[in-house]
């Protein structure tokens, strides 16, 4: 009984994490409203403060303070994009719905057993505990009806069944990607059979002779937690990956967080009245990079055109590399005009530099589109996104190593 009192505390300490991350999760809904309310006064600073550095007036002796005043709004900036990025996980859903898992609260068992002997023993013994729901039934084929139609928490398996074995059932829950945790309790009481069921993907294994109660409940019980934590550790790596918001080979913001970016700069500046534009940025006749001089060339001449695009944008404009050889940069805040002009002199700067890879230097060439939404004026981001590309094929279709505005 010791063992289940430990196994009770700790899921009590689960069920206070269970909390705890409710708390969070909350939390971060108002850190990210916060951060969108941050966003605007932020570029509102940065931008008057850029405008001040360009005037390059600034006495010397407040030089100094002004750039402190640029490096604390850029962590401010820093900070509001990863509010923004944090995502919210889904709730942990047990049988019966219930969010948390401990061991006074409803749990499904099917139990997949062909002899009505072996079947009443562990009926039998699960008698008194209510909250635990036991379904029979005799075969492989029964069990994945059932496992269709209803959700259940835990699998009792015994090994040799009329249609084919316990490893013959492991392996085709496998290949189907279902996660219900799975233990064999077996009369092929045999270390060899128990070791290959384990290794198969069982979480437990009890011979027959062996059931009672106090191992049925501990076995339910570290099943039951050991689910659990497997749960919890696909959702962190899952999370993991959604949060990542950067192409690997260029550093810049990828496409998942391009899209994220686009829609909020867009209802951000329909909601102040302020202008908004996009451009597509697409490298010239790349192909020829590639076949030319290879694909690790290519992604050299990739990774520096990103660089140059990142040192060519404001601090809070939103470069992204979109897919392929082709960038994407929100500029909030920004007329047609101005954004053109920063195109273009992106444009040239490109068009002068020396790429380099190995010994080889070449240049290249970019085209780009830009679509500004009019202030004042309604615009969804896909409208935006379809004009900025509209513009890119016209500046594709005219010759290229030009900025078309539209
Ligand atoms: P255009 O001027 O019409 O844009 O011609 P293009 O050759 O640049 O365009 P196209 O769409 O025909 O080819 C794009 C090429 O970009 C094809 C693909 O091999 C290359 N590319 C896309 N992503 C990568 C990458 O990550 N690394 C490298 N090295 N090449 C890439
Ligand atoms: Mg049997
Ligand atoms: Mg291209
Ligand atoms: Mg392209």
């Amino acid at each position: 009984m010791a063992e289940l009192e430990a196994v009770n505390n700790q899921i009590r300490e689960q069920q206070k994490s269970v909390i705890e991350e409710e708390r969070l999760k909350v939390l971060l809904q108002m850190a990210g409203a916060t951060a969108h309310e941050l966003n605007q006064p932020l570029m509102i600073l940065m931008g008057n403060v850029q405008l001040m550095e360009m005037d390059g007036n600034i006495p010397a002796h407040l030089a100094g303070r002004v750039s402190k005043i640029i490096e604390a709004a850029n962590r401010i900036s820093d900070t509001v994009k990863k509010i923004q990025t944090l995502r919210h996980d889904q709730p942990k859903t047990y049988a019966g719905g219930k969010t948390i898992l401990n061991l006074d609260q409803h749990v499904s068992i099917l139990a997949i057993e062909d002899k009505d002997d072996d079947f009443a023993k562990v009926r039998q013994i699960l008698r008194d505990h209510h909250q635990l729901a036991l379904t029979r039934v005799k075969s492989i084929r029964e069990a994945f009806d059932r496992l269709d139609k209803d959700r259940f928490d835990l699998i009792f398996l015994d090994y040799l069944l009329p249609d084919g074995t316990g490893l013959e059932f492991l392996e085709a829950i496998n290949n189907k990607g279902m996660e219900i945790p799975v233990v064999v309790i077996t009369g092929q009481g045999d270390e060899l059979i128990a070791s290959r069921i384990i290794q198969a993907g069982a979480y437990d294994y009890l011979p027959k002779s062996k059931v009672s109660g106090k191992a049925l409940l501990r076995i339910i019980s570290n099943a039951l937690e050991k689910a659990g934590l497997k749960r919890e550790m696909r959702m962190a790596q899952e999370k993991l990956a959604e949060m990542s918001v950067r192409d690997e080979l260029t550093g810049m913001f990828n496409r998942r967080y391009f899209r994220e970016a686009l829609e909020r700069e867009v209802s951000g500046a329909q909601r102040y009245g302020h202008g908004l534009a996009l451009c597509m940025i697409d490298l010239d006749h790349f192909k020829r990079v590639n076949d030319t001089h290879g694909h690790l060339c290519g992604d050299q001449v990739l990774r520096k055109f990103g660089k140059l695009l990142n040192d060519s944008i404001r601090k809070y404009d939103v470069g992204c590399r979109y897919g392929g050889e082709e960038f994407a940069v929100i500029l909030p805040d920004t007329s047609l005009d101005k954004a053109s002009a920063l195109c273009e002199r992106f444009r040239e700067r490109v068009k002068e530099h020396e790429f380099t890879y190995e010994k080889l230097t070449l240049h290249i060439t970019t085209s780009v589109g830009v679509a500004a939404r009019p202030t004042g004026g309604i615009i969804t981001g896909r409208q935006l996104l379809d004009l900025a590309d509209k513009a890119l094929y016209q500046a594709k279709s005219q010759g290229r190593n030009q900025v078309v505005a539209i």
